[in-house]
């Protein structure tokens, strides 16, 4: 069979890992291979390399997608559909992998619909995906924020501040709720938490009467401006108070041991999947286990609280 491959939405560690894994694992098969450049947009503009065994040799420990990847909202126009499906099948291609979040599984749908043999991957570090555990690139991303935050605690600690760091996630909290538990952080407020200000504000007065020396609340990006909220807290509280918004540092890095795992079995998974004739689904790990799902009920359906949230107020 002929496969391509291709990256698209936010880069994330371990895309290169899962693209490593399934085109070696697919040659011993006896399959053949093509990368896409550029994500959809690559598709739609004949963006095409062959990959080979030597090609893959020392992705394994790159962060980012050595295909690269892009934004391309024009994918759900008709003719950029009927363009990508031209290409595909002028070279006879007859199956697509997919890597990356839920904007990236809707346009593989637009495939899928129209008879063409897709498997997505869960490339994001934003862990927002239904149907899957985790997400590759989530816990290199959580790696690097936890790294962060230990750094950021030396700091507070000397100077007795109170430490807000923002971390990525888009509308899911879970790198947040993660690093939160990881890093030991005192407060989280994401999507899921939404924690007023007023309320720890009232609480960082209490810890100064208490003498605790320092505080460290987790936000996710976009629910509220965190140095506006420093200022805040400084003024109302006696806590002196400091933001610090990581960035898209948390996108970069080698991926981490898990995220190679993981990469590595959803890569050859996809070409079990393939051979067992079954596509149109989105590969995922559920308590260990690799599943999948219909990518419409995947990009349909919206995860559920993640049962971390009842131990974050019993360790805070
Ligand atoms: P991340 O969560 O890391 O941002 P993502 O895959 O959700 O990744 P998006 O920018 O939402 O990132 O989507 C990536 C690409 O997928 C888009 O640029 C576009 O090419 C394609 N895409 C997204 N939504 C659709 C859609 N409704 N129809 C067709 N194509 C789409």
């Amino acid at each position: 069979m002929k496969i391509a491959i291709l990256t698209s939405g936010g880069d994330a560690p371990g895309m290169n890992v899962a693209i490593r894994a399934a085109v070696r694992y697919g040659i011993k098969k006896g399959h053949e291979f093509y990368g896409v450049q550029n994500g959809f947009y690559g598709l739609v503009n004949n963006d095409f390399i062959e990959l080979d065994h030597k090609r893959m040799s020392g992705i394994i420990s790159m962060g980012g997608t050595f295909l690269r990847t892009a934004r391309f909202p024009e994918f759900s126009q008709e003719e950029n559909i009927d363009k990508a499906l031209q290409n595909l099948e002028s070279r006879g291609i007859e199956g697509l992998i997919v890597i990356g979040g839920d904007g990236s599984y809707r346009g593989a749908l637009h495939l899928s619909r129209r008879g063409f043999k897709v498997i997505t991957i869960p490339g994001t570090i934003d862990n927002d995906i239904y149907g899957t555990d985790h997400t590759l690139g989530f816990h290199t991303a959580l790696d690097t924020v936890v790294d962060a935050m230990d750094k950021l605690r030396d700091t507070s600690v000397s100077h007795q501040r109170c430490s807000i760091i923002e971390v990525m996630g888009r509308t899911c909290g879970d790198l947040a709720l993660y690093a939160a538990l990881s890093g030991g952080a005192e407060f989280l407020v994401t999507p899921e938490n939404p924690i007023s200000k007023e309320s720890i504000i009232e609480r960082l007065k209490q810890y100064k009467r208490d003498d605790r020396t320092h505080a460290i609340i987790v936000v996710t990006e976009n629910m509220i401006n965190v140095h506006e909220f420093a200022k805040e807290i400084t003024e109302k509280s006696k806590f002196t108070s400091v933001a610090t918004v990581l960035g898209y540092i948390q996108r970069g890095g080698s991926p981490s041991a898990q995220d190679r795992i993981l990469g590595t079995r959803m890569g050859a998974f996809a070409i079990d999947l393939f051979e067992q004739g079954i596509d149109n689904v989105a590969i995922g790990i559920e308590n260990d286990r690799l599943i999948y799902l219909p990518i419409d009920i995947v990009v349909s359906n919206k995860r559920r609280l993640n049962p971390l949230y009842k131990l974050v107020a019993e360790v805070s």
